[in-house]
């Protein structure tokens, strides 16, 4: 079955002017978005495909490593959606949910995944008038994570020790616990509309993704987004959600998880107080705590965190679905 390239334009732009070779544009597209790590670029590029009973619409602030992939299935005929059917992507099966009329689902893709080709492949003996299945092929572009390779950051002694004593071992056995439960947490999409930011005034410190070598050692890739903020600013829900976890952890200082449903998580680190608890729903630019510097942090900062599908991606990429 051959793989079909896709009409490819700007999302914001009225219509697109002109049509390219798919591929040509592909590549246009990630020269023009040119992977800034901390882009406030919210523009969204988008992939189409007009089938006869339906439209195909992927969107991404950038198809490349460690992004976000938004996919919309609109139907052009009623009836198409009274038969369950399968989307995979990357070899994945990709929940998909009710949206406005449409299904939607997120791809998430991640930050060591070997760029390249994506296959798309969409199952369903409705969707399709004399097939049942259709494979898709994008590109996935590479992101230049930033290293750097020496820094010396003074960090508590009890975060730089390599030996914990037993109750120190037990409570961080307990937070790893706490945290599998609650990432483990499966709801249907919980959102009505796009994501915000969870600071009021955006400012970063540090990028997704950047590894720093601690005191000449290889260090862990950071795993979101760190915003600048003094100690008691407030930090806001990014969507709707329920709160999985709220709680004070060994690494993560006082830590808040917000499940978005569709194994959408966001989550908030180092707070200096947690307003919310466990079981709680939260609204989207709800009050759920104040930033710290509690935990494995050298100044008050928030971490945001976001997961979809079981991996890490960039906070920023969930954040540009803001009017979805
Ligand atoms: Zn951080």
């Amino acid at each position: 079955m051959g793989y079909l390239f896709l009409r490819t334009f700007k999302f914001f732009s009225t219509a697109p002017s002109f049509k390219f070779n798919f591929h040509f544009l592909s590549v246009l597209i990630l020269l023009s978005l040119s992977n800034p790590l901390f882009s406030m670029e919210e523009e969204l590029s988008i992939i189409q495909k007009t089938e006869q009973n339906f439209e195909l619409r992927l969107y991404a602030r950038n198809f490349a490593q460690g992004e976000i992939i938004q996919i919309r299935i609109k139907p052009l005929k009623e009836g198409i959606f009274s038969e369950k059917f399968k989307l995979v992507a990357d070899g994945k099966i990709v929940s998909l949910s009710p949206w406005k009329g449409e299904m939607i689902g997120f791809i998430p893709i991640h930050p060591e995944r070997k760029p390249g080709s994506m296959i798309i492949e969409l199952h369903s003996r409705k969707l399709y008038v004399n097939r049942k299945m259709k494979k898709y092929e994008i590109d996935i572009g590479a992101t230049d994570f930033l290293v750097i390779k020496k820094q010396s950051i003074k960090l508590d002694k009890k975060f730089t020790q390599k030996k914990y004593d037993s109750k120190t071992l037990k409570f961080i056995e307990d937070c790893t616990k706490a945290k599998t439960i609650a990432f483990a947490s499966s709801t249907p999409l919980q959102i009505k509309s796009g994501f915000q930011y969870p600071v009021s005034v955006v400012s970063f410190s540090s990028p997704f993704y950047v590894r720093r070598d601690y005191n000449e050692k290889k260090g862990r890739p950071h795993g979101g987004v760190d915003f600048r903020g003094k100690a008691g600013t407030p930090i806001f829900a990014v969507n709707d959600g329920k709160v999985v976890l709220a709680r004070e952890m060994y690494f993560e200082g006082n830590f808040t998880i917000i499940d978005h449903g569709n194994k959408i998580f966001s989550f908030y680190m180092h707070q200096s107080k947690l307003l919310v608890k466990p079981g709680q729903k939260v609204k989207k630019g709800q009050k759920i705590g104040l930033i710290g510097s509690t935990g494995m942090s050298t100044g008050p900062h928030l971490h945001l965190g976001v997961k979809v599908a079981d991996t890490l991606v960039h906070p920023l990429a969930l954040l540009a679905f803001k009017d979805i």
